[in-house]
């Protein structure tokens, strides 16, 4: 997929997809600079928040974006968040403890096996924008002696 085979209003002077755009396709699971391909490859508990090689649709690269430990932080904080207000709100009720623990800890996987993928996307996406893949600016790596 060219460049110009995107809608102008998403895509910055640079030439690649907006900050918020590529975010948002990023946030969807989806190839950050066409929108169209998969993020992750395969599926399942193993492989589900494996960043594909290149995207299968634009061939953009994005197996070298590392993302680290930030998507795990930002998935515990709104899960958390999630779970602590759900959990006071039942505080105050007689449910025994066995009862909360049953329908809270599958909740809580639940909820980090939704928001993780999505969120992790939306990092790398973000990263792949700013041209921070690897953890250090592109524009740096020129400056950097060898
Ligand atoms: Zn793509």
């Amino acid at each position: 997929m060219k460049s110009s085979d995107i809608a102008p209003s998403v895509i910055a002077p640079s030439g690649r997809p907006k900050m918020l755009t590529a975010m948002g396709r990023g946030l969807l699971r989806r190839c950050p600079n066409c929108g169209r391909g998969h993020l992750y490859k395969g599926s399942g508990l193993k492989r589900f928040i494996r960043i594909i090689d290149h995207c299968a649709v634009c061939h953009e690269q994005l197996g070298h974006i590392r993302a680290d430990d930030i998507p795990a932080y930002f998935t515990v904080f709104i899960a958390g968040h999630f779970m602590l207000s759900g959990l006071l709100s039942v505080a105050n009720r007689q449910y025994p403890e066995w009862a909360q623990l049953t329908v809270a800890i599958p909740l809580a996987v639940l909820l980090i096996y939704v928001l993780l993928p999505s969120i992790k996307g939306a990092v790398a996406a973000r990263l792949w924008a700013l041209g921070m893949a690897t953890g250090v600016l592109e524009s740096e790596k020129a400056l950097a002696p060898d």
